[in-house]
């Protein structure tokens, strides 16, 4: 008997969803027809995942099967939405946005990316838009996610990188405080880097629920702060205040290695422990109990960490409730020293590199800033183009939805890795606004809920089917590798935008098509930025190097750069080499709760689903494992508007109004409801959202609105009643 072995070809790659990229192996049968039918994932040792995936990950290859991938070019036509060529789809896309230009002026086009796209796409993006648009419409959904910490790290280190030191680091610590993230369900083998400090008693998660990263820590020993959403604020103003109090304050470092700190002390001095419990909710010896866990691991060799995620940050006061824990973790002597620090925790795959090389409204590659002109200069020489042709800032990302269709608003706009109908704030507001342009073109690879509206659909490839970069939540560059043939039909969004531009008149070449040549132009554009990447190179990579940011190119001859795992040992990059502490004061949420909405709602992820849901939402093993939109609320306060658990109900909010199943957790504080934000249609969380925005970072508060709770009849009744 003859046993056919299969001929397995397997490739080393990255994870397409979070942050923390968990390296993988994709194994296909190299002699099948369709070999994307074949591919396996299998864990890869790395100190990011060691070896280990959550379920998102190992279900990764479902998508490259998915019977719904979007294999042609789709063009409304008549209402519908029906397959075309591809020079039939980018000649209407051209012509256009050329129309929307000539009746309205260079920001009639507006692009929007993500922040899951390659270094190289990101780029690309920006570039597009600068040169071949020459629009300053130009923002991305990570301004939803990571903008607040890049505001305040920028405020108080001079630059931003998530985690300014490996992961793997965190696991030496014997304490560690989390406010605002739910790792254990977000990135399960983040949770190994805490077992340390966990198994010490020296976990602390900050977080309205008690999550699954909360009983990580109570099972170890350590602290819940179970604070009333949008009060991260005075939570830290507090705990400064009692590490003031407790003399629990690293004197030498706060003199040797920063400045500012009689202010931000002013500022704290008012949040006196029993006001803080008042106002957050949080008893005072959970308080004292967390600066003194803090404390005595800083003193000991072992190290402490402080780490914000989105719950902190996706507030209209983010970028200062941020601030307010940098002075905390300062005021303890951890930032910039080995074995302790402060770093925020990314969410998106390329949530770093996808804001660092230039599709952000303010940036230029390189993390440069559009308005310094000796930016302008250099990166306009690398594109060929004279600096005063480089437009200035844009708007933030939710401020360019809101334009549209307003005087001087975009009426084109096309969106790349993004799913806005579901993810952006107040998303009824912001499905009228984009059914409001003239002209929307999604590039995605499945129908998402925002391609659905799209006039024009232009189907790309996906992650295992490409070559590229992605810049981990630790600033470390990673190749990802084209693990499978790329389908017939779909192209990169390099090749898009390619045929874009010579369509808009560009020169041939200009806008390169290969990800290593892109990569090469990416180098140069950044050398000399605060991300330099210009160390880096597929070959580097491809051997193996592990390349943290900045990694600057070395004269000839000279060895290469190492990169920098570990940032600020032995200066924060301010122009005198001190961290600033920020003064800041409590505003609280921007929308209060009163006798109509009486409860606060905030949302979240949830283990087995990504972000909009747009892919996790077709994958059956997780749809089965999360089950449907539901409702996280105490039963007490589930029932006192007549609900129980497994009831459908209504949330409703000054903007909208969402339905859920109950799920009665006695664990949850009887002000405050979470909604999972993965969910389409008339269970999106951001039905409910409020659009008010961090003055700073452009942040959307996604993560405290007022709410109330009712029963699907009664709403259904008020309804009638109102028409
Ligand atoms: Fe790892 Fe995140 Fe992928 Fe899960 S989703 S396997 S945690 S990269």
């Amino acid at each position: 008997m003859t046993i056919a072995v299969p001929s397995l070809v397997s490739t080393p790659t990255h994870c397409p969803y979070c942050g923390l990229q968990c390296a993988m192996n994709i194994a296909r049968d190299s002699s099948a027809t369709d070999q994307a039918l074949t591919a396996t994932v299998t864990g890869r040792s790395f100190p990011t995942n060691g070896g280990g995936l959550c379920q998102k990950g190992w279900t990764s290859a479902e998508l490259l099967r998915n019977p719904n991938r979007l294999t042609a070019p789709l063009v409304r036509r008549d209402g519908e939405l029906t397959p075309a060529s591809w020079d039939t789809a980018l000649d209407i896309v051209a012509d256009g946005f050329a129309a929307a230009q000539a009746k309205g002026g260079r920001d009639a086009v507006a692009i929007f990316g993500g922040g899951g796209l390659t270094n190289e796409k990101a780029y690309q993006l920006g570039k597009f838009a600068r040169v071949a648009l020459r629009t300053s419409n130009i923002d991305y959904n990570g301004r939803f996610c990571m903008s607040s910490a890049a505001a305040a790290g920028g405020k108080a280190f001079g630059l931003d990188r998530g985690l300014p030191f490996p992961v793997a680091d965190l696991g030496a610590a014997r304490a560690i405080l989390i406010l605002g993230g739910n790792v254990a369900e977000t990135m399960p083998p983040f949770v190994g880097h805490l077992a340390t400090a966990a198994d010490a008693g020296g976990l602390i998660v900050a977080d309205p629920r008690r999550t699954a990263t909360v009983e990580r820590a109570l099972a170890g020993g350590g602290v819940h702060l179970q604070l009333s959403p949008g009060t991260d604020l005075p939570l830290a103003l507090g705990l400064l205040h009692l590490a003031v109090l407790d003399g629990r304050i690293d004197h030498n470092f706060v003199g040797a290695r920063t400045e500012g700190f009689d202010d931000a002390w002013l500022a704290a001095a008012q949040w006196w422990p029993e006001r803080t419990e008042r106002v957050t909710g949080v008893p005072v010896s959970a308080l004292r109990r967390t600066v003194e866990i803090l404390w005595r691991a800083q003193q000991s060799d072992a190290g402490a960490y402080i780490l914000t995620a989105r719950g902190a940050e996706q507030h209209a006061t983010g970028t200062d409730t941020v601030s307010a824990v940098i002075n905390l973790a300062l005021a303890l002597g951890l930032p910039g020293r080995r074995g302790s620090g402060y770093g925020a925790i990314t969410g998106q795959g390329n949530g770093q590199g996808g804001r660092e090389h230039g599709q952000k409204a303010d940036q230029l590659p390189g993390y440069r800033k559009i308005t310094d002109p000796a930016a302008r200069v250099h990166v306009a020489q690398v594109w060929g183009i004279d600096p005063a042709e480089l437009p200035g800032p844009g708007k933030s990302a939710y401020e360019l939805l809101e334009s549209i269709g307003t005087p001087g608003g975009p009426s084109a706009l096309m969106v790349h890795g993004a799913n806005l109908a579901v993810s952006a704030p107040r998303a009824g507001h912001v499905v009228d606004r984009l059914s409001a342009l003239d002209l929307l073109v999604v590039n995605d690879f499945l129908l998402s809920e925002t391609a659905a509206m799209a006039d024009v659909v232009l189907p790309v490839l996906q992650w295992a089917e490409e070559e590229g970069t992605m810049t981990s939540l630790e600033g470390r560059v990673l190749r990802r590798k084209a693990a499978v043939p790329a389908p017939e039909g779909p192209r990169s969004e390099l090749e898009v935008l390619a045929g874009l531009a010579r369509r808009l008149g560009q020169p041939a070449g200009r806008f390169g098509t290969d990800p290593e040549a892109v990569f090469e132009e990416l180098r140069l554009a950044s050398a000399g930025g605060v991300a330099d990447y210009s160390g880096i190179s597929y070959a580097r990579l491809d051997e193996g190097a592990a390349l943290h940011w900045p990694c600057p190119a070395t004269p000839a001859g000279e060895p290469e750069h190492p990169g920098t795992p570990r940032l600020f040992l032995d200066r924060f990059e301010t122009p005198n080499g001190r961290a600033r502490f920020v003064a800041v004061e409590h505003r609280g949420p921007s929308e209060g709760t009163d006798a109509e909405f009486p409860l606060v709602a905030t949302t979240g992820r949830v283990l087995a689903h990504y972000q909009s849901g747009a892919q996790t939402r077709r994958i059956d093993e997780l749809v089965r494992a999360a089950g449907g939109m539901f409702v996280q609320v105490h039963p007490d306060t589930a029932h006192r508007v007549g609900l129980v658990e497994g009831q459908q109900a209504a949330v409703v909010s000054r903007r909208g109004r969402t339905e859920a199943t109950v799920r009665c957790d006695d664990s949850m504080r009887l002000d405050t409801v979470f909604l999972p934000f993965h969910f389409a249609g008339s269970g999106r969380a951001n039905l409910l959202t409020n659009p008010a925005l961090d003055p700073t970072s452009g942040m959307p508060e996604f993560k405290a609105c007022a709410v109330r709770l009712e029963t699907i009849r009664q709403s259904t009744s008020d309804t009638e009643a109102m028409a």
